[in-house]
């Protein structure tokens, strides 16, 4: 069993506009942009990164803007729910903020114990707050969002899949234990993790298969340190048959993937070196930012981008 995995690094998503997506993260949820680039295999689209002021580890949302891609149809063999963690009490809050701003699927409930509002992206995308007492994580104060209130990082991903038995036990090899079941839908958390440190997986049978598009979680990444710890994962995960991706270097992280049994794409990415390894910790996110490769694409680039502010 490995023990390097810390929980979440980040969870990259699809969308359709990338001034919406903008809009939503920074001034609705009242997180920060801490990296404006792009997709470095097709460097005519944004990436986007939003996270706490830190982008640390466990709390970046990340984006990939297809100018009028079509919405994925939900199905089985992706990620259906992203959800943050906020503080014990905080959910009242964002009910009315989230209703006011027109956010779309609001509801309300419980699960495993924890009170939890639903609500869309805007492509439709699931997502959720959790109160979650016990959370050290340092938010990002955002105008409007008082501090007892503000988003800490994620609090979990939920899996939908055919069947969740193999996507189980691979989540146990990776580090993490069965903690809890709610009817079809299983909680699997990372002792002593970053906080976010759990996944859940529902099982639906006889669901289609998802389709991606916009409002699709195109991957998740899982923390771990370093390369030398990432080197050691990946040797792991290739032992246990799967086909994982050699290390790349994504500039702010270094990355592998592989595909899980249920269609889940799962990257693995470090810790280090960071988003302000480019940038002033204090003025993250504002410049477009290039990774060298794509740097004498930077006239064309710029002037195909959507300016966001
Ligand atoms: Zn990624």
């Amino acid at each position: 069993m490995l023990t390097a995995i810390e929980g979440l690094h980040h969870v990259t998503s699809m969308a359709a506009d990338a001034r919406a997506t903008d809009a939503f993260f920074t001034r609705t949820l009242g997180l920060r942009r801490v990296k404006k680039t792009v997709n470095f295999d097709a460097p005519d689209v944004y990436h986007l990164y939003y996270a706490d002021g830190a982008g640390t580890p466990g709390s970046v949302m990340t984006y990939f803007p297809f100018p009028h891609i079509a919405r994925r149809r939900r199905g089985a063999g992706e990620v259906a729910t992203t959800a943050y963690a906020v503080p014990p009490g905080a959910l009242p809050f964002w009910a009315e903020r989230l209703a006011r701003e027109g956010v779309e699927g609001l509801a309300s409930g419980e699960r495993f114990g924890e009170p939890v509002l639903a609500f869309e992206g805007p492509d439709g995308d699931e997502f959720a707050l959790v109160e979650t007492p016990g959370d050290a994580r340092t938010p990002w104060q955002a105008d409007g969002i008082p501090e007892d209130a503000a988003i800490r990082g994620f609090h979990s991903v939920a899996l939908r899949l055919k069947d969740a038995t193999p996507e189980a036990e691979l989540l146990r090899f990776m580090g993490y234990e069965e903690a809890a079941r709610d009817g079809t839908v299983t909680r699997l958390v990372r002792a002593g993790g970053n906080g976010a440190h759990r996944i859940d997986l529902e099982s639906v049978a006889g669901a289609p298969p998802a389709r991606l598009g916009a409002g699709s979680v195109h991957h998740i990444a899982f923390a771990v340190p370093d390369r030398d710890a990432q080197a050691e994962v990946r040797r792991a995960i290739a032992a246990e048959g799967f086909n994982v991706t050699p290390q790349i270097d994504r500039d702010y992280f270094w990355a592998i993937y592989f595909r899980t049994p249920g269609g889940v794409l799962f990257e693995v990415a470090t810790d280090e070196p960071g988003f302000a390894r480019d940038e002033d910790p204090a003025h993250l996110g504002e410049a477009l930012k290039l990774p060298a490769q794509h740097a004498h694409l930077r006239e064309r680039i710029e002037r195909q981008l959507v300016p966001l502010d």
